[in-house]
């Protein structure tokens, strides 16, 4: 199961914790239970994007402008993670995405 996040300034269901970045979650299950587990682990991952293998942004700007979708993967998040750099079989869309954009620079620096 996942959530889509938007950022938003209007309703903010969830706030980064490192940044304070508001998002807006789009749940696709009603169970308040997996809601309480879900939260938990869009915060783990919204930290995530702060990492210093996301870049070390600590800024908002590590979190995708765009719609995206958490957790990326399923299961244990950093054990998962590690399964699929070292499979690389077929890394999902999802994620590819979510990093590229996390990954991104903000500002090139040139020297
Ligand atoms: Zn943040």
């Amino acid at each position: 199961m996942q959530v889509l996040l938007r950022r938003s300034e209007f309703r903010q269901d969830i706030g980064c914790s490192v940044c304070g970045q508001g998002f807006r979650l789009y749940w696709e299950q009603n169970s308040p239970s997996e809601r309480a587990t879900m939260r938990s682990i869009v915060l783990g991952e919204l930290q995530e994007h702060h990492s210093r293998g996301q870049g070390g942004d600590q800024t908002s700007s590590a979190h995708p402008f765009d719609l995206f979708r958490l957790p990326s993967w399923t299961g244990s998040p950093k054990f998962s993670r590690k399964t699929l750099l070292a499979g690389s079989s077929r890394p999902p869309s999802d994620i590819s995405k979510v990093v590229m954009i996390s990954r991104r620079p903000k500002e090139p620096s040139q020297r």
